[in-house]
C-alpha cells in the first residue's frame, strides 16, 4: 500500500492527529501532527504514528531520543505493522536506529582531544579527560541519515 492509501485510513482511525504531507516523516507533538513523505516507505509512517499513540513529547538528553526512537518502532512493529498490513523488515529498524546511534557518537565526540564527552545539558556537552565544553543542534526528525544536523523542518 502506498503511504496517501494509509495516510487516509489513519485518519479514519485516528482523527484527532493531524497528518500533513511534507518532504520527509516527522512527529511534532506540539501540534499533535504526523508530517509524513507521499512518496516514503509505510514503514516509517506507522513509526511515526507510534510516536504520536505513544504521546512522545520532547526530550532532554541525547540518550533519551535513541530509546524514544526504539520504543516507537516496537509499538510499530507489536501493534500497527499487521492491523495495517505493511511489513517492517528488522533491516529497517536497525539501520534507522544506526542513525542515531553514529549521529551521537559525532556529538558526543570532543573536537579537542577527540575523546567521548558526556552531555551536561540539552544541547551541551563537556569532555572529561580534558574539560573542553561544546554546544550542539537541536534534534528533530526521524531520519537523520537525510537530515544530517537535525537542523531541519
Ligand atoms: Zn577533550
Ligand atoms: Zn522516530
Amino acid at each position: 500500500m502506498a503511504v496517501t492509501g494509509l495516510v487516509k485510513t489513519i485518519k479514519t482511525d485516528y482523527p484527532s492527529i493531524t497528518l500533513r504531507s511534507a518532504k520527509s516523516f516527522l512527529w511534532i507533538p506540539q501540534e499533535n501532527t504526523v508530517e509524513y513523505d507521499p512518496s516514503g516507505d509505510t514503514a516509517y509512517l506507522l513509526h511515526e504514528l507510534g510516536h504520536a499513540l505513544l504521546h512522545h513529547d520532547s526530550y532532554s538528553h541525547d540518550i533519551e531520543l535513541l530509546s524514544i526512537e526504539r520504543a516507537a518502532w516496537t509499538y510499530a512493529t507489536s501493534h500497527l505493522a499487521d492491523k495495517y498490513n505493511v511489513d517492517i523488515p528488522s533491516e529497517l529498524i536497525e539501520e534507522s536506529l544506526d542513525t542515531y546511534r553514529e549521529w551521537m557518537h559525532a556529538r558526543s565526540t570532543c573536537p579537542v582531544c577527540h575523546l567521548n564527552g558526556i552531555q551536561s545539558g540539552p544541547r551541551l556537552y563537556r569532555c572529561v579527560s580534558c574539560s573542553a565544553t561544546w554546544s550542539v543542534n537541536e534534534a528533530r526528525g526521524c531520519n537523520l541519515r537525510r537530515h544530517t544536523q537535525g537542523n531541519h523542518k
